[in-house]
């Protein structure tokens, strides 16, 4: 009988399994991939950006309703710097930029063999490739965990599996079932952190173009979130940082059939009233500019001309006019056309080009202090796996390492 199996070798499950070998627990972790954290590699566009140094409630979002609160209880002022404290510890200093953490080599690769030594060293055992098909519970409050290759029993078992964003890298979602079989429940869950979808005339001509604006989320008539940022156009819609920590606002909206539409402000550091004067004063000091000159002035070229041309918004201006011809009702036209560009959001990217999953298991079901299943004790549930999505940041991974870490010292 072993003490602890962890099912999934990624960031939380990594980190609570050096937690757990330090206080000398006899420790296996079944990775299904042929090597450990392998998504970890992918993170930060291979910089891994681990942490952040700035963290308030509002980076980590619920799809429960009830638990939104309990994120307080992860969540605080001293988070980041224990991280960064633990990770110099197990080898890696920090590099910061703008409040984000990242290991001074900038290489996800470092952070992964140091986790993996540190596992190791203290004893710990890695089985790769092989896959966890089943987490049953003992009647004498043990379990049996069987793989594609073995049968295991285990007095604790810690799932670690992931959600279900990017299973390429290994997390397939079976997660889930193994809770559920367990007795949990799990919300809806939907891809996060991904880009938007949506139709629109002449669309592909934008394709490449790179803005900064501020985006809002409507579903149904509801403004639920907005952010500040790049935008980046798609041949198939928007991405981005910015489209990426409203997509769950989006995915969410759309699996209930409601009506999705994501408002582009291209110009937010003017006011509309502020804009029509602005171009007002242009007719008088260069009139002989044509409208389409003049607007790539404050947006990218071809952003001009799709407004002006296909968005529909500014009707019947032909884009080599010259700005002085043009009527202040036009002028207007134009300037609500670049601080309300709606766009009806038709799909999200899937589950494949999502960086994590919105949704899981509910954070009532376990006992925030320990992470332990409040409906299996001895079984504990922590990172992705459970129902909190964080924005783009590094906040993702501190909720896998604290998830992580929780566990495994309560082991
Ligand atoms: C491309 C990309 C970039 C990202 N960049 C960042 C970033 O810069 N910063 C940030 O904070 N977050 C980032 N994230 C999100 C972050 O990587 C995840 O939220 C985090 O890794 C989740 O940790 P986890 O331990 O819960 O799951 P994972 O890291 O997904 O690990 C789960 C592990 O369990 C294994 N597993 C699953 N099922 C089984 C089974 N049945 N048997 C055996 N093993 C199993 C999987 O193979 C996997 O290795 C990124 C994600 C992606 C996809």
């Amino acid at each position: 009988m072993l003490e602890v199996i962890i099912v999934g070798g990624g960031a939380s499950g990594l980190l609570c399994g050096i937690e757990s070998v330090k206080r000398g627990k006899q420790c296996l972790i079944i990775e299904q991939k042929e090597k450990v954290g392998k998504k970890l590699y992918a993170t930060g566009n291979g910089k891994c950006n681990f942490a952040n140094r700035v963290v308030e409630k509002s980076c980590y979002h619920t799809v429960s309703s009830e638990d939104a609160n309990r994120i307080g209880s992860f969540v605080n002022d001293q988070l980041c710097k224990e991280i960064e404290q633990y990770f110099l510890e197990l080898g890696i200093p920090v590099y910061e930029r703008q409040g984000y953490l990242y290991p001074r080599s900038e290489q996800a690769a470092i952070v992964v063999r140091a986790l993996e030594d540190a596992f190791t060293a203290k004893g710990g055992k890695i089985h790769c490739d092989e896959s966890v098909q089943y987490v049953k519970a003992n009647s004498d409050g043990t379990f049996c965990v069987g793989t594609d290759k073995s049968i295991y029993e285990t007095k604790q078992v810690v799932l670690a599996t992931g959600g279900a964003a990017s299973p390429k890298l290994g997390s397939d979602g079976r997660g889930y079932s193994f809770a559920k079989s367990l007795g949990h429940t799990v919300t809806p869950c939907v891809p996060s952190l991904c880009g938007v979808k949506c139709k629109a005339a002449g669309w592909n001509r934008l394709q490449g173009v790179r803005a900064k604006g501020r985006v809002e989320a409507w579903i149904g008539n509801k403004k639920l979130a907005e952010d500040v940022g790049e935008i980046q156009f798609t041949q198939y819609g928007i991405s981005g940082i910015v489209v990426f920590n409203l997509s769950r606002y989006a995915a969410l909206g759309l699996l209930e059939n409601k009506k999705v539409v994501f408002r582009l402000d291209l110009l937010p550091d003017y006011s509309e009233n502020e804009l029509v004067s602005l171009l007002q004063n242009m007719q008088k000091t260069c009139g002989y500019q044509s409208i389409c000159h003049v607007l790539s002035g404050f947006l990218p070229d071809k952003l001009a001309v799709y407004l002006l041309k296909d968005s529909r918004i500014v009707n019947d201006i032909n884009d080599s006019l010259s700005i002085k011809a043009l009527s202040i009702s036009q002028l207007q036209q134009i300037a609500s056309a670049c601080k309300g560009l709606s766009l009806k959001i038709t799909e999200t990217n899937s589950f494949e080009q999502a960086q994590v999953t919105a949704g899981g298991v509910p954070l009532k079901e376990i006992n925030p202090d320990t992470m332990e299943s409040k409906k299996v004790p001895g079984c504990y549930l922590v990172g992705e796996l459970l129902d909190v999505d964080g924005i783009c940041g590094g906040y993702n991974l501190m909720w896998a390492w604290e998830t992580g870490r929780r566990a495994g010292q309560n082991l």
